[in-house]
């Protein structure tokens, strides 16, 4: 196990900010270069990320930049990274923890791995519902989990809900992916918040038995399935549509439904971070968790990977903005956490694979 961790270490501890101080001090004087140091913080912040886009490399150079603070980032899977945190215990160098899906910011705070951050900063510009009730965790960057459909034999104006798709008009037109997977556990989960259990169960039954195929796949899959006709309508999270916008053969014949606009809103899920309990370098990790919530942050932190920013007033990537504007549920992202073993248990009796 030490043997593993060790290889691990040394194929992923990237230091990516080198180069950056390198340019940095070469452009100043020796006066501007005593300056900066006085204004920096200096000193190094240790990173596990289980995002991997080419431009959160920019978000990460950006805050040396302006912190001075070096960053040593880990890149690995979400349940490795806090198994690892959790083995290392104590002794473990991890500041910040980075990750994809409430669901799985539950998992690591249920791990007791987290320390909350008192922070003006951030309780200020990070919606309440985005980010744990007691600061364990906070969002960065939003997904929505929307209602996809083949524009060739679906009117738009068929249906505008969740619950909808549960509708019989669609028997044998859906496909979704397996209940496994923790965007799905994370939209059920929602459901149960707002609907309660039994209502939820329904609906659940209701469209397993619209489905066109049995649920396989993932979002991408789905999508190209329904652009070929496979099936007319599926659930997936807006930035893999996107990411089709140079394939007008799956891009054009795809529309977004923004679900339940009526009513509580669309689905929303997070990208997000949190210090850990035993950070040996809490000052730069709260430095760094602030700076995630600074407009040029939230720039790079949204379009690395075509989400919604966190702070108003961000710029949207313009594929992102085509979408249209969209009210989105505000439930607080940490019930989906509270919720999960319940919606994974509703699933699974209604046979969502
Ligand atoms: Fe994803």
């Amino acid at each position: 196990m030490t043997n593993h961790i060790n290889k691990f270490s040394r194929r992923f501890f990237i230091s990516i900010s080198t180069a950056v101080l390198i340019v940095a001090c070469s452009q100043t004087s020796p006066e501007q270069q005593t300056q900066n140091t006085d204004d920096k913080m200096g000193g190094e912040v240790n990173i596990y990320s289980s995002r991997h886009y080419n431009t959160d490399d920019q978000l990460y150079e950006g805050f040396t930049e302006q912190t001075g603070i070096k960053i040593n980032l880990i890149e690995g899977k979400d349940d490795e990274l806090i198994e690892r945190i959790k083995n290392e215990g104590a002794n473990s160098p991890a500041d910040i923890l980075i990750t994809v899906d409430a669901g799985r910011l539950w998992r690591a705070d249920q791990a007791g791995i987290f320390a909350p951050v008192e922070s003006a900063v951030l309780t200020e510009k990070i919606p309440t519902h985005l980010r744990h009730p007691e600061n364990l965790w906070f969002g960065y960057s939003k997904r929505a989990r929307v209602i996809m459909y083949n524009k060739d034999k679906v009117n738009a104006e068929d249906l505008s809900t969740y619950e909808d798709l549960a509708d019989p008009k669609w028997k044998d037109k859906i496909l979704v992916r397996s209940s496994s997977n923790i965007y799905n556990q994370s939209l059920v989960a929602g459901m149960i918040e707002e609907k309660g259990e039994e209502a939820t169960t329904k609906w659940i039954e209701e469209l397993i038995g619209n489905l066109a195929q049995s649920p396989q796949g993932n979002d991408t899959g789905n999508i190209e399935a329904v652009a070929a006709g496979k099936g007319d309508l599926t659930i997936a999270n807006t930035y893999y549509l996107a990411r089709y916008k140079d394939r007008p053969e799956i891009f054009a014949k795809i529309g977004v439904i923004f679900p339940n606009q009526q009513d509580r809103g669309a689905h929303v899920n997070i990208s997000g971070a949190g210090m850990l309990k035993n950070a040996p370098h809490a000052e730069q990790a709260i430095a760094f968790l602030e700076y995630l919530a600074s407009p040029k942050a939230q720039e790079f932190f949204a379009l690395g990977n075509n989400e919604y920013p966190v702070v108003e007033g961000t710029p949207l990537n313009p594929v992102v903005e085509s979408f249209g504007e969209f009210k989105e549920d505000t439930t607080n992202v940490s019930s989906y956490g509270q919720n999960n073993a319940k919606a994974v248990q509703i699933m699974d009796r209604a046979g969502w694979k």
